[in-house]
């Protein structure tokens, strides 16, 4: 009985072929130089990916669709979708203006980079976004006499971090007071 030489699947065209030594895994060198291209693009794009990511400030609490897609590689159907399920809360500041909470994200797609060695302790100011420390926006706008709409202007003005639930969209009151009512 002749033994056959085992035969392979090349990693790229996807084709039998026959190994010329054990750690072959193209069957040409058309297909390896693809690999290769195909390699190169990838480490070219993930480079852009960081430099993208590092102009989004640490503290930022709520992100749009594509800084989350730029920060947790996480699919955009994906992220829609957690989002429509209520299971990340967001907020909808109009047509493409989702933004969606950082942490929620963080939590659910963990970043598997290194963090860097030097100890640094964050210095992200951190809320409570616990409804009883919160106003709902129409509770903003009786209290403080404005409209609905000047109350989410002044949210994106100041940065002022929100939470969604259900049909109430809630933002912390020490800083809500810290615009209308500073002490
Ligand atoms: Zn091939």
């Amino acid at each position: 009985m002749v033994m056959s030489k085992i035969q392979k699947n090349c990693e790229v065209c996807k084709e039998l072929f026959i190994p010329k030594t054990v750690n072959s895994v193209y069957c040409s060198k058309n297909c390896s130089d693809a690999a290769y291209r195909q390699r190169k693009a990838q480490k070219k794009k993930e480079e852009q990916r960081k430099a993208l990511a590092d102009r989004i400030p640490d503290d930022r609490l709520y992100l749009s669709v594509p800084e989350a897609i730029i920060l947790f590689g996480v699919a955009k159907s994906t992220l829609y979708r957690l989002v429509r399920q209520g299971r990340i809360p967001a907020i909808n500041l109009g047509t493409r203006l989702v933004r969606i909470e950082r942490k929620a994200v963080e939590r659910m797609f963990p970043i598997q980079e290194e963090t860097p060695a030097t100890g640094k302790k964050s210095t992200v100011k951190l809320y409570r976004l616990e409804p009883e420390d919160c106003y709902t926006i129409g509770e903003i706008a009786q209290k403080f006499g404005i409209s609905d709409s000047s109350v989410y202007k002044h949210i994106r003005k100041f940065s002022i971090p929100i939470r969604q639930i259900g049909k109430y969209v809630y933002a912390p009151k020490t800083e809500i007071d810290n615009i209308y009512d500073p002490k």
